[in-house]
């Protein structure tokens, strides 16, 4: 990854920070809701690296795994508040505990459109797990019940999170220059 970074981008959090983190959300995680059937929904594409870590670090047999496709209008570092579901859930979660895990919460409203649209249909609980939040670019408050970190307001790739569909598979997260 030495020359990843040589390319304009500068760590912000390594993997093994980000591995500690998530092995403390998944306790608390776990603390919450012991083995009671727990639906994860993973939001495509950018939190694919964080559900599947965050999944091995709740020592529950009860998690089930589900994935969502958002498409936001909007250009390439900024969305519009105007969602699209583009792949839905593959069962229905009424009556289920649902926690949905995200990339980012920039400015909330692609959360704030999720939350109600979930709720909707009737889940026993619907909460978010929230790798990164930005405050400062906030419109919409969308409560994070499980967060990793508060990042200032910094454009950030990696760890599933892209610029242009690069810079995915990068295991750390950091800021582009
Ligand atoms: P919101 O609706 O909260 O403004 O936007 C959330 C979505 O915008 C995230 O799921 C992510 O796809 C994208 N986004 C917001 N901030 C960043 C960022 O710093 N880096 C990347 N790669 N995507 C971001």
């Amino acid at each position: 990854m030495e020359q990843i970074e040589k390319k304009n981008i500068k760590e912000l959090y390594t993997a093994e920070v980000i591995a500690a983190r998530i092995r403390e959300l998944g306790a608390q995680i776990y603390q919450d809701y012991g083995d009671r059937e727990l639906v994860l929904v993973g939001v495509l594409k950018g939190s694919f690296l964080f559900i599947a870590d965050l999944a091995r670090a709740i020592p529950s047999t009860e998690v089930r795994i589900e994935f969502l496709g958002l498409a936001s209008y909007g250009d390439e570092t900024k969305s519009s508040g105007v969602v699209q579901i583009t792949a839905d859930l593959t069962k229905p979660v009424e009556g289920k505990h649902v926690l949905v895990v995200e990339d980012i919460v920039d400015t909330g409203l692609t959360m704030d459109y999720l939350m109600d649209n979930l709720r909707t249909r009737h889940p026993a609980s619907v909460k978010l797990c929230a790798l990164l939040h930005k405050p400062s670019r906030q419109k919409k408050h969308v409560p994070i019940d499980y967060l990793g970190f508060t990042i200032p307001d910094l454009f950030v790739v990696g760890y599933g999170l892209d610029f242009a569909q690069r810079y995915r598979n990068l295991p750390f997260i950091g800021v582009l220059e």
